[in-house]
């Protein structure tokens, strides 16, 4: 067992959806017990309850009552980074507001609120998984470890971002220092695509990190060195908190994305029901 750590008092955040561009309010609550749950119109739901997905440009969570929430990724993350794994979150609006397109926000917040939990059987990794998406090169990985850690890399052709690379075990520590501040980032050659997808429509510049294709940006853009790879750890802690529970395991990716990271979650929790 772990000794995590729980929401003790309401902590409510504002603002509008990076996505459907709409208003959105998330309160999150004290929870009687250990467990993400979700306060929905038709039930109360632990987060691993939800149909997880990630085929457009961030984490949709579907209920069994048929409610669905967007951009779940960064609060998620946060959460899960601060070992805070009680809490009951109920959403007005389509999304969670997007903040400064990090999850430092959420973080310094629910730092503040957080106490003493409960226990929570953590989700060990007994044998490796891999899996991969042929269609852009990608991989992502979970091997045995007493520890949450991650290796992330990406690589893109444009040389705003080129390659990058991040490793370090996942503490509420070094969640904050490193991983929280992180960053959404978009090329802006994507831009268009993106906002003809129907997406994007509540970007900005003060919740995306542009990044313009043929130029790294200036370290002054940056609030951390390699931003883009660690949000992208973000992204990976966010999604696996949608387990419902911490996991002890090495999580390697390359060119991973929510899609990879959410069928990564679906086979950890295949292989945890006794054959
Ligand atoms: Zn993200």
């Amino acid at each position: 067992m772990a000794r995590t750590l729980r929401v003790i008092e309401d902590i409510s955040f504002s603002g509008i959806g990076i996505h459907s561009g709409e208003p959105c309010e998330v309160l999150l609550r004290p929870g009687d017990s250990s467990g993400i749950f979700f306060d929905l119109p038709g039930g109360f739901f632990p987060v691993e309850a939800a149909d997880c997905d990630g085929s457009s440009r961030g984490t949709r969570l579907v209920f069994p009552d048929g409610s669905e929430i967007l951009t779940v990724e960064h609060l998620l993350g946060a959460l899960a980074g601060l070992e805070v794994w009680s809490a009951v979150i109920s959403v007005k609006g389509p999304e969670i507001p997007a903040m400064d397109g990090s999850a430092r926000i959420f973080a310094e917040s629910i730092a503040k609120a957080a106490g003493p939990g409960f226990e929570i059987e953590p989700i060990s990794i007994i044998r490796g998984i891999a899996l991969g998406d042929p269609s852009r090169g990608g991989f992502i990985s979970v091997i045995p470890s007493d520890a949450f850690e991650i290796t992330c890399a990406i690589r893109y052709e444009a040389k705003g971002i080129g390659c990058q690379v991040f490793e370090g075990v996942v503490t509420p520590e070094t969640f904050r220092d490193d991983i929280a501040p992180a960053r959404t980032f978009v090329l802006a050659s994507e831009i268009e695509g993106i906002l003809k997808s129907g997406l994007g429509r509540g970007g900005a510049f003060d919740n995306v990190l542009v990044v313009k294709d043929d130029t790294p940006p200036a370290p002054g853009d940056l609030r951390l060195p390699d931003e883009p790879v660690r949000h992208k750890v973000l992204d990976i802690i966010g999604d696996l908190a949608t387990l419902g529970a911490p996991l002890r395991g090495r999580v390697v990716a390359y060119r991973a994305g929510h899609d990879l990271h959410l069928e990564l979650v679906r086979r950890i929790r295949r292989s945890l029901v006794p054959a």
